[in-house]
């Protein structure tokens, strides 16, 4: 089928997520027929070098035939089983005890889901049945971020502090609360404050909401260890202590939601080790299955568990496709790949360096005013050279560098006006010069048309 044909089946009937439909229907969308490696190819023969990992997932890279056989053998062997009902199968067992052999030693169980959203969905209800069972039901409150992405099913929703998802499909569900976000550039580098100063004022924000609230009334805080969606927001240095600090002086649960930043993205199997945090909770989804397939899950600190288990009685709480026997075949076959490949110690002590290095050039560009890496994560924030501030809103300057990079073969994305990557993390390092060299050509692009822009 062509291009157009599809264009006009898609406008007719596809509904896309995140999208202004109506615009979208205008200017017809991009038909992404194959991949390899770390490149996506378009109905139109262009070959994309795509920084994004699809969205923050295809860990392992596209077109990996021992995860297709993986998911072939098992839809052979049992296309389908549910967890439900005292059965179980071989598949949701043997992912569910390597995922607790990777992850910190005090979590020794795990709730599956099929994304992240519902793997969040099923933190709140875990959370507030935890303080039920402990005898303090009033214990409902939980703290967020500003400006988090936690999903979009209706609790994600909530737990996330993105104001513009706020505003629709509410009321949100109640008692959820949001505090200071430790994004230091994006808050406008406070006057008088380095970073260091401003992640201990985070953090600080932390506690005194904790003290607002009251602590007998405060349930978890949730966070991701760098927040993604947002902006690739990796925080001061100091903020991590300061808030482990605040956290060990409350009795309040630690949800770190390890949706992006688990699976190697940090360079250590999940974000939270990365910080030497110890969560309670820690949701998971997207490279897990390095996005072949959907299933997501609930990693449960010993704490929480026993609680849930000696006390609880039955948890009225399930997905259909919770530990779907292919999915989770999928992601076991994923992980030993991941593990027989060192997969991980590379994004930490090779790939991850050699992109911060390559990355940090880009810091020359009049158009930069930050560029930051941790990992296989990265942004560089766009700053108008006249001011070395932010540009006028209107200028669209963000949404025009991510269409120049789409037209150069790159996929990068913007958030406002910040430019944020996360690769395949088997990405080599001529791929890297690459995405470099691409994302420079398109700064020079973008600076020419802003130029443009302002003075029309
Ligand atoms: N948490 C975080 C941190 C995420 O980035 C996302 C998805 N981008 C989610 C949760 C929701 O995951 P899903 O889209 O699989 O529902």
């Amino acid at each position: 089928m062509q291009t157009q044909a599809y264009r006009q089946l898609d406008r007719d009937h596809h509904l896309h997520p995140f999208t202004d439909f109506k615009a979208l229907a205008e200017e017809g969308s991009r038909i992404v027929t194959h991949a390899e490696g770390v490149y996506i190819h378009d109905s139109e023969g262009h070959r994309i070098l795509d920084a994004m990992a699809g969205l923050w997932c295809v860990n392992l890279g596209y077109g990996r035939e021992e995860l297709v056989e993986a998911a072939t053998a098992q839809l052979r062997e049992l296309p389908y089983y549910n967890n439900f009902f005292k059965s179980t199968h071989p598949p949701a067992v043997k992912l569910a005890e390597a995922l607790c052999r990777l992850a910190p030693a005090h979590m020794n169980r795990v709730f599956f889901t099929g994304s992240g959203s519902e793997a969040n969905d099923t933190v709140l209800r875990m959370v507030r049945r935890f303080w039920a069972l402990e005898g303090k039901p009033d214990k409902q409150w939980i703290i967020a971020r500003e400006n988090a992405y936690h999903g979009s099913t209706v609790a994600g929703l909530s737990l996330g502090g993105m104001a513009p998802m706020h505003g629709q499909g509410g009321p949100l569900v109640p008692k959820i609360t949001h505090v200071r976000q430790p994004y230091w550039f994006g808050e406008g580098r406070p006057a008088g404050q380095d970073p260091g100063t401003f992640g201990r004022e985070c953090a600080a924000a932390l506690e005194a909401k904790i003290l607002e609230l009251g602590e007998e009334n405060v349930a978890a805080f949730i966070a991701e260890p760098v927040q993604g969606a947002g902006g690739a927001i990796i925080p001061p240095e100091s903020y991590w202590p300061a808030v482990k600090e605040v956290l060990a002086r409350y009795d309040i649960l630690l949800v770190m939601d390890e949706v992006i930043c688990g699976f190697g993205r940090l360079g250590e199997w999940f974000g939270s080790m990365h910080y030497d945090l110890a969560p309670d909770l820690m949701p998971i989804a997207k490279g897990l299955s390095s996005g072949y397939l959907p299933i997501g899950g609930v990693l449960v600190g010993d704490r929480v568990a026993e609680t849930l288990i000696e006390r609880g009685g039955e948890f009225f709480h399930g997905f259909t496709y919770s530990g779907h026997p292919v999915c989770a075949a999928v992601a076991l076959k994923n992980l030993e790949l991941m593990q027989a490949e060192g997969v991980v110690e590379r994004v930490r002590n090779d790939i991850g360096p050699y992109l911060a290095e390559r990355w940090a050039t880009l810091a020359e560009h009049p158009l930069v005013g930050e560029v930051r890496s941790l990992g296989l994560i990265g942004a560089l924030e766009l700053v108008d050279p006249d001011t070395g501030g932010r540009f006028d809103k209107s200028l669209g300057a963000g949404t025009l560098c991510r269409d120049i990079c789409f037209e150069l073969g790159l996929v990068m994305r913007s958030v406002g006006d910040t430019m944020i990557i996360s690769p395949p993390l088997v990405i080599s390092r001529a791929e890297i010069d690459e995405l470099v060299s691409l994302a420079r050509q398109a700064l020079d692009d973008t600076e020419r048309r802003l130029v443009a822009r302002k003075q029309a």
